[in-house]
């Protein structure tokens, strides 16, 4: 797996670019650790809750609904 371009440190949650040694504490990444991507966000926002439209009020169907047209035809 390849390094992130730009990584944050686990320590001081610094921006790096590339490289496995934090540029704003020093900190090495230990091997096989794979840091924080700074491109994603630690919480993305929640997707607003989709408004479910009631159904319309329940009726029975009539035969050629269910069956179609012409329910003798296989
Ligand atoms: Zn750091």
């Amino acid at each position: 797996m390849a390094d992130p371009a730009t990584w944050l440190c686990p320590v001081c949650e610094g921006v790096n670019h590339g490289g496995r040694v934090c540029s704003t504490c020093g900190n090495r990444l230990p091997d096989g650790f794979v840091p924080r991507s700074a491109f994603r966000t630690p919480a993305p926002p929640p997707s607003p809750p989709k408004v479910v439209k009631a159904p319309s009020a329940p009726r029975t169907p009539s035969p050629e609904e269910i069956f179609g047209s012409n329910p003798f035809r296989y």
